[in-house]
């Protein structure tokens, strides 16, 4: 087994910043990445975009390019095109690269897996054409891919008004949003408002962008209900509930967001301590100042620990990464307080708005708790709200034991897609908290792997070669 100093899982803003941070106070450091470039979700490709597509994607994505530079020189390794699919307690962390499985093992390591955007399920959602509007602005940052014109775009939360911000830049023309925000939700995010507004950068951003898609008369419904796709081999329409009339709009392409939650697979994985977070609807590890874990040697930092955004993520990670150096002997005390002071207050203070945000883009309750019988919940194997009703009819009364009677989370994604929706269901059918629900038990491998892969591994640790 290769030994390190520290790993770092995630090349996000988080996960760049903590190596960066460690390795400068000479911890040896190695950071792991599935994707080719570094940079994480926000900055996916910022070095090897073309000036113009980084001009089209905005400010706030060019930033990402000083993180990288500082990551860069700072002496940390990094390894991209690594998948890791193990993390466990002694901070040993199974990897795959090349097609080939390995063991590493370090004193210490950093999760910063980032988010994934919340699965949401709905009728139609497992048509082919319909696709989470994370996965439109991947293509477009990763291969300049836009979609055609008269894409919807439906949900509610930031990333959908950046992404149709970012389409418009590029000239697609928008058939329309479907805004699902609840009205109520402004009422209840009102009285969190006036401490938002010590961070009113991210409002005033907000408001550009509705501001600028008014203006290029992009068809705007707002308290949309009801959302479904149709269609037979592939979408070919929405349907949808608008002002007590029911509406249709055709279209080859929907893409929904609903908000990010936590990639707390990994940190799930290792045995860390997580809790149901009501605010932001999603696990949370559970993290001191310094990001550390409930493990001794794991830490967690960026949106992996709780949606804060990559600027926060920026800061964290760099918490994170003194904090390790400081654990491993690398920066005293002393040292470590100050140079983390400033970033603890820029983490403070970044972190105002999203009490608001999180009140004000809290998707609508009857989409998350209660989908319809014939809606699937688990795309992997096909799994139906009704059957999982059935199963807790039957008796099942904890997210696992629904796993073992139906398969649900049981297919390549081993759940990330449908662990809360199971949740929330049960929950609301038992009228008991998401605590009690429970989350499923993650266990190795959290990607899929190949049989012959496992089996290389063993080969290896058996000293039989490979
Ligand atoms: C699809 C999507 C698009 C987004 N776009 C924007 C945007 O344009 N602007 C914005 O402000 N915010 C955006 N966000 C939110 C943004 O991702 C976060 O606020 C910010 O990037 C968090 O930084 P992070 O370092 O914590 O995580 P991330 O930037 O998400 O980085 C996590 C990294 O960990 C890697 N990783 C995760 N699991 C593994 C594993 N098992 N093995 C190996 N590598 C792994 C991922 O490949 C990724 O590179 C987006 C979120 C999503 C999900």
């Amino acid at each position: 087994m290769e030994h390190h100093e520290l790993i770092v899982i995630g090349g996000g803003p988080a996960g760049l910043a903590a190596a960066t941070a460690a390795a400068n106070e000479g911890a040896e450091c190695l950071l792991l990445d599935e994707q080719s470039t570094p940079g994480g979700q926000v900055y996916r490709a910022v070095q090897t975009v073309p000036e113009q597509r980084a001009r089209l994607l905005g400010p706030d994505y060019q930033a990402g390019r000083d993180l990288v530079t500082q990551f860069e020189q700072s002496g940390a390794r990094h390894l991209p095109n690594t998948t890791v699919w193990n993390l466990n307690g002694r901070c040993e962390v199974g990897i795959l690269r090349d097609g080939k499985t390995s063991l590493l093992h370090a004193k210490r390591v950093i999760i910063a897996s980032g988010a994934m955007e919340r699965p949401v399920p709905f009728p139609g959602w497992t048509l082919p054409g319909v696709m989470p509007a994370g996965a439109g602005q991947i293509l477009l940052k990763s291969s300049a891919l836009v979609p055609a014109d008269g894409l919807v775009l439906a949900g509610s939360g930031p990333l959908l008004l950046l992404l149709a911000w970012q389409y418009l830049q590029a000239g697609v023309s928008i058939g329309a949003i479907l805004d699902m925000t609840p009205h109520g939700n402004f009422w209840r995010a009102l009285p969190r408002l006036p401490e938002a507004l010590l961070a009113h950068h991210y409002i005033i951003k907000g408001l550009r962008y509705q501001l600028q898609l008014k203006m290029a008369r992009v068809p705007y419904f707002t308290g949309v209900r009801n959302l479904r796709a149709t269609g037979t081999d592939s979408i070919e329409a929405v349907e949808f509930d608008h002002r007590n009339t029911s509406k249709r709009i055709e279209t080859s392409l929907l893409l929904t967001h609903f908000g990010v939650v936590p990639d707390s697979h990994l940190s799930r994985c290792a045995g860390c301590d997580h809790r149901w977070d009501s605010a932001q609807l999603c696990w949370r590890p559970q993290t001191d100042e310094w990001c550390n874990s409930s493990l001794a040697g794991i830490a967690i930092a960026g949106d992996g620990a709780g949606i804060g955004g990559a600027v926060a993520a920026r800061h964290a990670g760099r918490i994170a990464g003194l904090g390790s150096a400081h654990a491993l002997g690398h920066v005293g005390s002393m040292r470590r307080d100050e140079i983390g002071r400033d970033d603890q207050r820029w983490l403070n203070d970044d972190l105002r708005v999203r009490p608001f945000l999180e009140a004000m883009f809290r998707p609508p309750p009857e989409l998350l708790y209660q989908p319809d019988d014939a809606t699937v919940i688990c795309r992997c194997e096909e799994i139906t709200a009704g059957q999982v009703r059935r199963a807790i009819q039957d008796g099942h009364h904890d997210t696992n034991q629904v796993k073992f009677l139906t398969r649900c989370g049981m297919g390549p994604c081993q759940g990330r897609q449908c662990n809360n929706a199971v949740g929330q269901l049960l929950a609301h059918e038992l009228d008991v908290d998401m605590m009690a629900a429970g989350g499923y038990r993650i266990r190795p491998p959290i990607r899929p792997l190949t049989i012959s892969q496992l089996a290389a591994l063993e080969d290896m640790q058996a000293g039989g070669g490979a």
